[in-house]
């Protein structure tokens, strides 16, 4: 009895595992590709301030444009791109096309928000990969206080020392620092004290659906303990209009979610964000 559970088991295992390695190995052969085919599209989430009730940021969000596969989420090609090293590359590529927007929109005489990039555990090992993001950000000229680097807290544990030298690093070039997915992982109250960031961006899971009662009084400490900190904050994932209405009255500065808008490529983000689009000529990502 125990002997075919096992066996069933077992194989269905192996049957799970054997389609995620024909998938990785897939991704991984056509990784080179889609970089040099400039296959990755960078959209773009606006991020509405709830004192002025305007769009007063963007998140960069990355896309896969396989031309056999169509438009593939992040989250399919990203923790690949993590085990295979490209992710390094990605991030790379996603923070010069931001550059690129940014610089755009300057030539264009349109006042811009400031974006935020992810950047992935992977880099965050040492500190020298910044240099690469400097050289960039160095060539397209933008004023430093239009750039955010977003931290994820999953991975903070594993070397706190090099994470504090990092924002160290990052402030130095005068990028702004948020802390991503806050409240999703473990022990993220403890580490606050630590991490000297400027953003807090309060995790999804906050929000799915009815924030309930006690998840109400949690989200408004987390945002007390936030603003003490003198730390902004971005709501993650709303939805609905009574969420936005809870977080207005909670002092949350910032939403970002469906109920305002999915992440959009960069002409749609222009109509919403400043009217129009800032100009005709935009060729894409460079
Ligand atoms: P994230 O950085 O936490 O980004 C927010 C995710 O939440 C985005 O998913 C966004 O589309 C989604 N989202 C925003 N508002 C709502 C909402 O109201 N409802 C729902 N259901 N979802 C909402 P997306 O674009 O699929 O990205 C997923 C994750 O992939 C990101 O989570 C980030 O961790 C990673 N990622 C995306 N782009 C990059 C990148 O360029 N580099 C790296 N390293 N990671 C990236
Ligand atoms: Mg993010
Ligand atoms: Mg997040
Ligand atoms: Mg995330």
């Amino acid at each position: 009895k125990t002997n075919s559970g096992k066996l069933v088991s077992r194989v269905f295992y192996s049957d799970v595992e054997r389609i995620r390695m024909v998938r990785e190995k897939e991704i991984t052969d056509k990784m080179e590709r889609a970089l040099e085919n400039h296959e990755f599209v960078v959209y773009l989430q606006p991020k509405y301030e709830l004192e002025h009730d305007t769009i007063a940021g963007a998140e960069a969000l990355v896309r896969w444009d396989d031309p056999e596969k169509g438009m593939i989420p992040p989250n399919e090609f990203i923790p690949v791109l993590e085990r295979n090293g490209y992710i390094v590359e990605l991030d790379l590529y996603v923070f010069e096309a931001v550059c690129g927007m940014l610089r755009h929109w300057l030539d264009k005489g349109q006042k811009p928000v400031p974006i935020s990039v992810n950047l992935s555990r992977v880099h965050l090992k040492d500190s020298a990969f910044l240099m690469r993001f400097r050289e960039v950000w160095e060539k397209y000229d933008i004023p430093a206080d239009l750039l955010e680097i977003e931290l994820t807290e999953t991975l903070v544990f594993e070397n706190m020392e090099t994470l504090i030298h990092i924002i160290d690093e990052i402030h130095k070039i005068g990028f702004t620092c948020s802390l991503d997915d806050f409240g999703s992982g473990y022990s993220s109250l403890n580490m606050l004290k630590d991490v000297p960031v400027d953003v807090l961006k309060l995790d999804r899971a906050f929000f799915l659906g009815d924030m309930g009662e006690r998840g109400k009084r949690v989200i408004e400490g987390v945002i007390d303990i936030s603003r003490r900190l003198q730390m902004g904050t971005v709501a993650e994932g709303v939805e609905n209009i009574p969420q936005v209405e809870f977080l207005r009255q909670a002092r949350c500065n910032m939403v970002q979610g469906f109920v305002f808008s999915k992440p959009v490529p960069m002409t749609e983000f222009e109509k919403l964000a400043f009217g129009r689009p800032a100009g005709e000529d935009w060729e894409g990502e460079p």
